[in-house]
């Protein structure tokens, strides 16, 4: 048994890492309705998304391969849509999860508005035909360029996070006679993760402006003395990857009290609250993250709770998802290049792609679920890791994982929940040109971003 199929064994006990990987999973084959895509589904053993097999899909475009069905990310938009939009409250997707002008098109036929955070995205919302007002632009150092591309296109909302950004916007404004509306993005405080939050200590970060230190409400009161400025509300983001709602809870309680301090002391009733993203979606089995329902109503009983008891009337609130819109939508195709047994301790399976288009892992410790996807395999389970074709060690895709036994140079592997912060953080690393984004839907698929090409790389060296 050179490539062992379990990590339990005299043989290995000293040699693998104290947090050894779980047991494999009875069904090296299942696709995990919580972590894939509503179409993906075996079809005489091969995996197909959309009604579309992986083997056509990387003959046609390619691999690595970003496949985007088309129906689930347009499903959860609309889950979201009607969740919040049900109780008068706003949906923003969070553009810097994925944004491709198809995509782009598809929020705005679900109903949703869009966040951007920088000119490039911008031009990507208003190539694609978005409505400026629909649009929120975020972003802790605006360029003067992209205030004035914002404030000349009409974006429905600027989130302000610096002293620096008010002065600039408002001479920007006054020089063209606009008045943009506009959030102050504060910082609570609260910062959450996964199932944990801190509810101290971290002001100390480059976002947002303090409550605590009292900037949040210099800034307020800047605002509203401000005859080019509209200040229409507060604006919050906690974190990301959230599974429930007790970060929300601490963090919506002080902005509540701070918005009753300003209807007190300054006279000014603020009418929105943006609660921002961060809502978490399932990477590998066992992940379970909340609906978009229980979300909305957990977040609008907090909200409404908390500016009752400061007698405040309630803000129309918005949530900004962009993850756990986009990233179930998305699966990666690679091809096996070569597998690799190191030292009996685990097989390192090498694919076409890596940290170039997914640098999650080697940035957060992401964790991921991957499956053979050209074939399934009677052969016992491999102890593996799934690494890229970088130079670098740490060019891994998925730390721990199970594959067939018989995996061999060729055979196609997915990768699931890529829809999100994988292409939007992809590079050129090594060169490798990134890959293409193929939409699916209904037994079709088209490109909706294609393949860079050596060509498309050599374009801007000028020698
Ligand atoms: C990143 C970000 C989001 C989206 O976060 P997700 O984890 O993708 O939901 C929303 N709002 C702001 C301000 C952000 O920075």
């Amino acid at each position: 048994m050179s490539r062992y199929a379990h990590p339990a064994g005299p043989r290995h006990a000293d040699v693998l890492p104290e947090e050894h990987p779980p047991a494999p999973p009875e069904d090296l084959h299942e696709l995990d309705p919580r972590v894939w895509p509503g179409s993906a589904q075996r079809v005489d053993g091969e995996l197909a998304l959309g009604g579309v097999g992986a083997a056509a899909l990387a003959a046609e475009y390619g691999t690595p391969l970003f496949v985007l069905d088309e129906a689930e990310f347009r499903r959860r938009a609309r889950d979201y849509k009607e969740a919040f939009g049900g109780i008068g409250a706003d949906v923003y997707y969070a553009g810097k999860a994925l944004l491709t002008k198809a995509v782009a098109k598809w929020v705005h036929e679900e109903g949703l508005k869009l966040d951007v955070c920088s000119g490039g995205e911008l031009s990507v919302a208003l190539a694609a035909g978005f409505p400026a007002a629909d649009l929120g632009m975020h972003g802790n150092n605006k360029s003067e360029a992209e205030l004035v591309r914002a404030l000349e296109a009409g974006v429905g909302r600027i989130v302000v996070d610096s002293f620096d950004e008010i002065d600039r916007l408002e001479r920007l404004a006054a020089e063209r006679g606009l008045k943009p509306s506009v959030l102050v993005r504060v910082t609570t405080g609260v910062e959450a993760h996964t199932h944990e939050f801190v509810a101290t200590a971290h002001d100390d970060q480059k976002f947002g402006l303090a409550l605590s230190t009292g900037a949040a409400e210099r800034a307020v009161r800047r605002l509203i003395d401000s005859p080019h400025i509209d200040l229409v509300g507060l604006h919050s983001h906690i974190g990301s990857q959230i599974f429930d709602t007790a970060g929300f809870e601490v963090a919506a309680r002080r902005v509540a009290e701070f918005l009753a301090r300003i209807h007190t002391e300054l006279g000014v009733t603020l009418s929105e609250l943006d609660l921002g993203g961060g809502l978490g979606i399932a990477y590998v089995p066992g992940d379970a993250p909340l609906t978009p329902k229980a979300i909305a109503e957990n977040l609008v009983s907090i909200v409404s709770r908390e500016c009752r008891a400061g007698g405040l009337p309630v803000p129309r609130i918005a949530v900004e998802p962009g993850r756990a819109i986009a990233g179930p939508a998305g699966v990666t195709l690679y091809r096996v290049g070569t597998v690799k047994d190191v030292e009996g301790i685990r097989t390192y399976v090498s694919v076409d792609g890596g940290m170039s288009d997914n640098i999650r892992t080697a940035l957060y410790g992401a964790e991921y679920t991957c499956v053979l996807a050209s074939r399934v395999s009677g052969a016992e389970p491999m102890l593996s890791r799934l690494v890229g074709k970088h130079c670098e060690s740490g060019d891994i895709i998925v730390n721990d994982l199970y594959l067939p036994g018989d995996l061999r140079p060729g055979d196609l592997v997915a990768v699931a929940a890529t829809g999100a912060y994988c292409y939007s953080m992809a590079s050129n690393y090594n060169h490798l040109p990134r890959p293409a984004i193929a939409a699916v839907r209904d037994g079709a698929s088209r490109t909706i971003v294609r393949r860079e090409t050596e060509e498309d790389l050599l374009r801007l060296d000028e020698g």
